[in-house]
């Protein structure tokens, strides 16, 4: 715990404009929660948010933030104020891509304070919690001395593969980003301040196929990937550095009487140890390369080349492992916070928007936008906002310490 650190934050929360911030979050909840069910209801499919992302730049216009526009990855964006080149930036981010298909529907249901609906939590809250100190400190007029990047991104879950973030720091402004706060999910205590690693295959083996009965003892891929799965198996977890190996889909084949010319699969690899996760990808990379090797030379096939096995082993994702350092700034900053706000900081391990930047070396965290959730990427999501006020006063004094005063 930094002394100087907790003294800043005790000052910065006795400033009449941080009042007035804390004032309007504490009036608004009604129409926080009218905008976390409004988007909500905008289906978000990876690769699909275009419609969310017009939703969030109309609101952050309603607010009357400055620069607004949809940047090249679809990603909604606004500043505090005009952006001057060669200034330093903070951003603030939420994602607004969901897990489900454009399909899904989506009702949200409203129990008492409690709202259900899918995607209503991860990332409604976050979304809702961006708009919502957007306005606290555009109504407060705070004077930040930094410029704040305000971004509703794309591409956050699964094979969106931070397409979004990936943007916005490799782009022209990623250069002046010394500092990316991500808000995620509900949630008041925690701060992902390690970012679990993750890598993502797509495996796919092909052969001639065939006919069952008249072309009997050609290679089968469905047999063959099976083999390279059950070799991985006694690897699928490891405690400590913990590491996953996770098979989640696997296709193949037309028919019952037809050996099979295509099997795919897809493989999860994460660990929060950048060795062990390269270790699991050859690991993985082996396992099918032993396979298929075992099948082409399996007795009792034709060994002319034309009947082998070959393999295609194709990234589909790559999020770094990486950890912010416990004397980062940023880190100091929200323990401060937390101790003046009676907070006990609970730091996670997770796979966020915050991967990208701390891989990066950049000061990074995922912070819970408030309230409570449950069901996260199932059609049973929830959330329920009591609580959330607090968790939104916690990142407003953290972003107010983190820009400085004019
Ligand atoms: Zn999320």
């Amino acid at each position: 715990m930094n002394a100087s650190a907790h003294q800043r934050i005790v000052r910065i929360a006795a400033l009449p404009a941080v009042h007035r911030a804390f004032q309007w979050l504490h009036l608004q909840e009604q129409r926080f929660r009218q905008w976390q069910i409004d988007l909500t209801r905008i289906p978000a499919p990876p690769f699909g948010e275009a419609k969310r992302a017009a939703w969030t730049l109309e609101q952050m216009q309603t607010l009357s933030l400055t620069s607004t526009g949809i940047d090249g990855a679809g990603n909604a964006i606004g500043y505090l104020r005009p952006p001057v080149p060669g200034e330093p930036l903070l951003l603030l981010s939420a994602h607004l891509d969901t897990v489900f298909p454009q399909e899904t529907a989506i009702d949200v249901r409203e129990d008492g304070d409690l709202l259900h609906a899918p995607g209503i939590c991860d990332n409604g809250a976050g979304v809702a919690g961006l708009l919502a100190l957007i306005g606290s400190i555009l109504h407060a007029g705070l004077p930040l001395a930094t410029n704040i990047l305000f971004a509703a991104n794309v591409g956050e879950e699964a094979e969106g593969n931070l397409r979004g973030m990936r943007h916005l720091f490799h782009g022209e402004m990623g250069p002046r980003i010394t500092t990316a706060i991500a808000l995620e999910g509900s949630g008041t205590e925690t701060v992902v301040t390690r970012a679990l690693g993750s890598k993502r295959f797509q495996v796919t083996v092909a052969g001639p196929g065939g006919h069952s009965w008249t072309d009997a003892g050609r290679a089968n891929p469905i047999v063959t990937l099976a083999r390279a799965i059950a070799e991985l198996t006694p690897h699928s977890l490891l405690e400590d550095p913990r590491t996953t190996i996770n098979v989640g889909t696997i296709q193949g084949g037309t028919s019952v009487t037809a050996i099979p010319e295509v099997a795919t699969a897809l493989f999860d690899l994460r660990s929060v140890d950048e060795g062990e996760l390269l270790a699991s990808e050859v690991r993985l990379f082996r396992a099918v390369e032993d396979a298929v090797l075992a099948a082409n030379l399996s007795p009792g096939k034709d060994l002319s080349t034309e009947e082998n096995l070959r393999f295609h082993i194709r990234s589909i994702g790559d999020r770094p492992a990486a950890t912010l350092p416990e004397d980062s700034p940023l880190l100091q900053t929200i323990q401060a916070v937390d101790r003046h706000l009676g907070i006990r900081t609970s730091e996670r391990v997770g796979s966020t928007d915050a991967n990208l930047p701390l891989s990066l070396g950049i000061q990074a965290v995922a912070i819970g936008a408030g309230g409570r959730g449950g069901g996260i990427h199932t059609l049973r999501e929830w959330y329920d906002p009591r609580g959330r006020e607090i968790a939104l006063r916690r990142i407003l004094l953290t972003l107010v310490d983190r820009c400085d005063l004019k």
